[in-house]
């Protein structure tokens, strides 16, 4: 890996320390731009792709949106979308009482929770 490519990817590792939530492709060439100008997209991606092979990120999955990364190995959380600036947030914490939603003879395993509205920066 040459040097301009070390760059990229500290200044990208540093765009998720910084902002801890998750992030999309064109978020994060946004704020890592903001240190080194002239950062292309096809670098962002590049760099991305690398940083998920090597378990340094997650993919976050949601309903119809573009994915959002964020670090691996992070407890077990869900996520809110603001519906205006399409921002991700992350939320701490978890619902109790899941499987009293399914009937008899089916066991949750898991779950994927999204709640949706305004975020603080967007609600009136
Ligand atoms: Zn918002
Ligand atoms: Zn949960």
């Amino acid at each position: 890996m040459n040097h301009r490519n070390t760059k990229q990817r500290a200044a990208i590792r540093q765009v998720f320390a910084e902002y801890d939530r998750p992030l999309s492709a064109s978020e994060v060439l946004e704020l890592a731009q903001r240190d080194v100008p002239g950062m292309g997209a096809a670098t962002v991606y590049r760099a991305l792709g690398s940083l998920l092979e090597e378990g340094l990120l997650a993919t976050v999955i949601l309903p119809g949106q573009a994915p959002r990364y964020e670090a691996a190995g992070k407890a077990h959380h869900h996520h809110f979308h603001c519906r205006v600036c399409g921002r991700v947030f992350e939320l701490e914490g978890c619902l109790s009482g899941l499987q009293s939603l399914v009937p008899s003879g089916f066991r949750v395993e898991g779950h994927d929770i999204v709640l949706s509205g305004l975020c603080p920066g967007c609600g009136v």
